[in-house]
């Protein structure tokens, strides 16, 4: 079967534009056979390939990616590595649902902090924590007090935080309250992607810039690129959205496009103006209608901003600019102590979700195994879904693939153009009903 929408990164990503230059591996030239094919580099192929290469040293693993690493949608996010649900139910079944993400999350954090200790892959990872904000009263009501009384069925540690206490925190007086919980990690994500990739075990081979155009299931599986061609008897399938051209997960998976902005460095007259010396990252109540923010350990903000619907995984320059403008007000209305800061880099990523939120996790065939659809929190789940396919893919036995198995498939979209319409109206709504977060 033929791939015609292959992935295609601007060069537009802050934090690699950020970073000294990378050498990418070079391309796939002429055809080669290996044990397995992980098909996408980032954060669950990269943890799906190292797991492989660890639970069978002796055989080898092809790992393929259309671009370079750092600069696909696990290279380009806010940097958040989050190890809680983001709405926490109270019934009981929804608590033990939340232990078990937390069991998951919690793993994929520890997999990546050993990769980072180990290989010293310099990416500012800290466990800095986070503040849930809401800039509104009914969003402190709605969302923060239920949340609350969740983290203590749970028994997690936060801290509750409002008034001159939270504007000392974050620098600015937008938000009314935030819930402060300790155990997320805050990182540059093209730093962390880049080091994963160029620190994969021995019995790795990564080829970067090789976009699979054609693919084929028998007797095996045969990956074929412009320069060259990939065959396996076995394949983990971690191309996230872009896997059901290949054939799988047919109308499961939502398309939507993210945007975020980093600011140039403040200078040390503006660190002052600005008056807050800790790096902090914050998630809104409302992902729709709130901003993502970060203030940088090399004193950036980031401001994360806008999620929109977008079939065609394809952003034009023409919004990009759009939204670089409308990032600068945002940043403009919280900190009007640093008028003359600029968004340096604004770019846009692909995201990939499914309508009940499930993962696209499991074996699919007798020798086809996939880590797809992060539901927009892949820096732990693709972790946890590359980590736990390959374990599964190898028989090794794993009792965190049952938490796994519990996030359930993802349920059949309506066909389009009844899907277009009904998540854009959808997408609307929650805009205007969630307006009092903006
Ligand atoms: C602006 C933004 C902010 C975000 N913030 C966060 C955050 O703070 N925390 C968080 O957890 N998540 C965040 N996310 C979501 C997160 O980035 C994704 O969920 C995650 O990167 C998905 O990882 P993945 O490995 O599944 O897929 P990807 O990173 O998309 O990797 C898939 C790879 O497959 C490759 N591929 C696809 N098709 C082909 C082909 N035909 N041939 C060869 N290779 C192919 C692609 O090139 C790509 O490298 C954010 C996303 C965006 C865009």
């Amino acid at each position: 079967m033929k791939i015609n929408r292959l992935p295609k990164d601007d060069k537009t990503n802050g934090w690699s534009a950020i970073l000294p230059g990378r050498t990418a591996r070079p391309p796939l030239a002429g055809d080669v056979t290996a044990d397995w094919i992980v098909l996408g580099a980032g954060y669950a192929g990269l943890a799906a390939a190292r797991r492989l290469a660890q639970n069978c040293p002796d055989q080898h693993i092809v790992l393929l990616d259309a671009g370079q690493a750092g600069e696909n949608a696990s290279g380009r996010n806010s940097g958040f590595a989050i190890d809680l649900p983001h709405n926490v139910g109270s019934s009981l079944d929804e608590l033990e649902g939340s232990h078990r993400f937390m069991r998951l999350a919690r793993m994929a954090i520890d997999h990546l902090e050993e990769a980072v200790k180990t290989h010293d892959i310099a990416c500012d990872w800290s466990r800095d924590g986070k503040y849930h904000t809401a800039v509104s009263p009914r969003g402190t009501r709605d969302v923060l007090e239920p949340f609350v009384k969740e983290l203590e069925a749970l028994n997690e540690p936060f801290t509750w935080i409002d008034g001159a206490d939270l504007k000392a925190k974050l620098g600015s007086d937008h938000f009314t309250a935030a819930v402060y919980t300790p155990g997320c990690v805050l990182m540059n994500p093209a730093a962390l992607t880049r080091g994963l990739a160029d620190t994969l075990p021995e019995n790795v081979t990564l080829f970067e810039n090789s976009p699979v155009t054609e693919a084929q299931f028998e007797n095996g599986v045969t990956f074929t690129t412009p320069g060259g061609t990939v065959r396996t008897p076995k394949l983990i399938m971690a191309a996230n959205g872009f896997s059901e051209q290949f054939g799988f997960f047919p109308r499961r998976f939502l398309h939507l496009v993210a945007h975020a902005s980093l600011s140039r460095r403040l200078t040390e007259t503006e660190q002052r103006a600005y008056g807050v010396a800790a790096p902090w990252g914050l998630t809104p109540v409302n992902a729709f209608a709130g901003i993502t923010m970060r203030y940088t350990n090399d004193n950036r903000i980031l401001i994360r901003q806008g999620l929109s619907y977008c079939p065609s995984q394809r952003v034009s320059a023409a919004e990009q600019a759009a939204v670089k403008r409308r990032h600068k007000k945002l940043f403009d209305q919280r900190f009007p102590m640093l008028p003359e800061v600029e968004m340096e880099h604004t770019w846009s990523g692909i995201v990939c979700l499914s309508r009940n939120g499930a993962p696209g996790f499991g074996q699919l065939a007798p020798n086809i195994w996939s880590a797809v659809c992060q539901n927009a929190v892949g820096v732990t789940k693709g972790t946890f879904g590359g980590i736990l396919a390959a374990d599964m893919a190898t028989g090794h036995d794993n009792p965190l693939i049952a938490d796994m198995k519990s996030l359930g498939e993802p349920e059949q979209l309506p066909p389009r153009p009844f899907l277009d319409l009904g998540v854009r109206t959808r997408f609307q709504w929650e805009l205007w009903a969630n307006r009092h977060e903006a």
